[in-house]
């Protein structure tokens, strides 16, 4: 099997630059590469931007330009997420 030009790790610190299209036409296309032999790292790429969305949601909410929610504000999404599940 043919081994990633670039790893899980690597992968992970140059994806903002990836997504902000800040890397080199080299380095993207290692990146690419990467994702089309590491479905894991695909996932991860789909639960960053989902975890993006949720914080920039909450930052609106709250009136906050970014950043981690205040821990009330993450009490408060975990307990829509309980009741949106009917429990
Ligand atoms: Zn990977």
């Amino acid at each position: 099997m043919r081994q990633p030009v670039v790893r899980c790790v690597a992968f992970v610190e140059l994806v903002t630059d990836w997504e902000e299209g800040a890397l080199g036409d080299d380095e993207r296309v290692d990146l690419e590469e990467h994702m089309a032999i590491c479905p894991p790292c695909v996932q991860y790429i789909k639960q960053l931007r989902l975890t993006r969305a949720v914080l920039r949601e909450t930052a609106e909410r709250y009136g906050q330009n970014g950043g981690a929610p205040p821990p009330a504000a993450r009490a408060t999404l975990l307990e829509e997420f309980r009741r949106q599940r009917g429990g």
